[in-house]
């Protein structure tokens, strides 16, 4: 066993309070992991104020974990002490059925086990990377490019492969007009990812406020859905809308925008069910579909990607004392756009 501080909340919505917990000795496949940065995720925030239901509290978040190998298990062949190492959020599966085998464990049959505010296959709840330290399986464990820092990394591993895998999943390539929904956490990477991919991308955000960067991104097009003429002027325009929102939205009115077969992919996820006309899709032969994170092999393709592309978050670092300040500040859509916490000052 071994002892780390972390960050955890009481209660939904409890502030954060710095705490000891134990994580369990080394199995053979285990790796010890010492967090440098972890970054902070929209489903922190809907976990920690249990928007979604089921929270189990006390609750330690934290699902995008940039590290060093700190020990390893006496089975472990994939890393060594000191490498430079991430973990995203699933920490377990049951590594047999047809999803595990195929590299998709975020599916897999058994349950997949979330890095936190979840049970482990012993029973034990899961405690996130808001944290020192963290024990992982090596198979859940994926390796940081060298070119890129740790501070940046971390977002990668949540943010990062749930908008890369998406777009590689409904062939966002050249040819194709590509809408990115939402401009936060996970929608300034999507477009850099889009671009990267070929796409033609244009990114949907409520106010023109954020239109410089999306160009610096790699956008092509940039329109405000406050303004009316938006929908009139892009309807039937795409063949995929990511959407990264993390509020319900007016689904027809987005579904409008796509062309005939086109599909309105949903990343965010608010906790209240979303509402649309079946006509919506009738008309257009549309399809509305969802996207959870990504496997572990296509999360080390991510960051590879990532990588050679010179793909990073723009993020803001901060101290572990300012992750409730963080918090009200993600809700007013002020970030830009992802907070990191430097583990060194927990
Ligand atoms: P974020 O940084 O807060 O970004 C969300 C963006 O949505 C905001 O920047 C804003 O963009 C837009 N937005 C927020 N409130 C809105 C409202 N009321 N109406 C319209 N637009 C609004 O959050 P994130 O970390 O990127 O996460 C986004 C969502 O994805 C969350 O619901 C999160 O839980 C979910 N998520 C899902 C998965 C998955 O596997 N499916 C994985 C990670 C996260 P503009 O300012 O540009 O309008
Ligand atoms: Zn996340």
């Amino acid at each position: 066993m071994c002892n780390t501080h972390v960050l955890s909340v009481s209660s939904a919505k409890a502030p954060f309070e710095k705490k000891t917990i134990e994580r369990r000795e080394l199995r053979p496949d285990d790796i010890l992991i010492d967090i440098k940065y972890s970054g902070i995720c929209h489903s922190d925030i809907h976990s920690a104020h249990d928007e979604w239901g089921g929270g189990i509290f006390p609750m330690v978040p934290g699902h995008e974990i940039a590290g060093v190998v700190a020990a390893v298990g006496s089975e472990v062949t994939k890393f060594v002490v000191g490498d430079r190492v991430g973990v995203g959020c699933f920490v377990d599966s049951c590594g047999e059925c047809e999803y595990c085998l195929s590299g998709e464990e975020q599916f897999c049959m058994k349950g997949v086990v979330s890095t936190y505010n979840a049970l482990d296959y012993d029973g034990q709840p899961t405690y996130g990377g808001y944290s020192q330290k963290i024990v992982v399986t090596e198979r859940f464990v994926v390796r940081i490019p060298d070119v890129l820092s740790m501070d940046v990394a971390s977002p990668l591993l949540c943010a990062g492969i749930t908008t890369y895998s998406p777009l590689k999943h409904w062939n966002a390539s050249p040819g194709k007009k590509v809408a990115i929904l939402g401009m936060g956490g996970l929608g300034h990477l999507a477009i850099q990812y889009a671009h990267a991919l070929g796409a033609e991308v244009t990114v949907l955000s409520r106010s023109m406020n954020k239109k410089n960067e999306a160009m610096e991104f790699g956008a092509d097009h940039y329109f405000a859905t406050s303004d009316p003429n938006t929908f009139n002027e892009l309807a039937g325009r795409f063949d995929l809308i990511l959407n990264t929102v993390s509020a319900n939205l007016d689904v027809d009115a987005y579904l409008s925008l796509l062309r005939i077969d086109g599909t309105l992919v949903n990343v965010g996820a608010p906790g209240k069910p979303d509402q649309y006309n079946v006509f919506s899709l009738i008309m257009g032969r549309r399809s509305i579909a969802g996207s959870l994170v990504g496997g572990i092999r296509e999360t080390q393709e991510m960051l590879d990607f990532s990588a050679q592309h010179g793909i990073v978050p723009k993020i803001e670092v901060i101290r572990a004392d300012q992750v409730d300040e963080a918090y009200e500040r993600v809700l007013q859509s002020d970030v830009r756009y992802r907070f990191v916490i430097d583990i060194s000052t927990l």
